[in-house]
């Protein structure tokens, strides 16, 4: 079976870094289609903390076990690289209303842009509707405990590059 008779999804974000969240939602995106491309955008205008390549390993490292999710960087409008990948779907994770007024917006844009995709919205598993990547790195700053946020694999990449260890005492300022 060729990719073009294949059903192929694209789960786009920043994933600065990948938390327990996001991870969530690829399984599950993992299950329900034959391809999908975990997809770093890197036109933000945010300044990131991992470069596009550590993000890239990092999932990677994290969804070993699907054989049928690829992580690449994509610059640009993602209709465009949807549309080169052979995608006509788009997932996104939503956490609550806060998510919905951007989402909605984005996807009514990308329908304009390309009638043929689709944007499918994945409900957050109750214990991660609190988790952003943006989070975590705050907690990790002030040497908080990031373990149940983020995959075990890469605990220590966030650590090293924060400079934040937990080591369960309160520091003294
Ligand atoms: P963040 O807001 O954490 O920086 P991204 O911009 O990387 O995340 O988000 C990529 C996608 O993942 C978005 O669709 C976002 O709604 C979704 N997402 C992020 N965190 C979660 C979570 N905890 N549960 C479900 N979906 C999430």
């Amino acid at each position: 079976m060729g990719f073009d008779t294949m059903n192929v999804s694209i789960v786009p974000g920043s994933f600065d870094p990948v938390t327990n969240g996001h991870l969530d939602i690829i399984k599950r995106t993992a299950q329900l289609f034959d391809v999908v491309y975990v997809s770093i955008l890197s036109n933000s205008t945010k300044s990131p903390l991992f470069s596009v390549e550590e993000r890239i390993e990092l999932i990677q490292r994290v969804t070993k076990e699907f054989p049928n999710v690829k992580v690449e960087g994509f610059a640009g409008l993602l209709v465009d690289y949807a549309r080169q990948k052979g995608a006509k779907f788009i997932v996104k994770g939503l956490r609550a209303v806060t998510d919905f007024e951007y989402e909605f917006q984005m996807s009514l844009t990308n329908k304009q842009l390309a009638p043929e995709i689709e944007t499918f919205f994945i409900t957050t598993s109750s214990k991660y509707a609190y988790l952003s990547s943006s989070l975590v790195k705050e907690v990790s700053k002030y040497c908080g405990d990031i373990s149940q946020m983020v995959p075990h694999e890469i605990i220590e990449d966030i650590e090293r590059k924060i400079g934040g260890r937990y080591d369960g005492n309160f520091k003294d300022y």
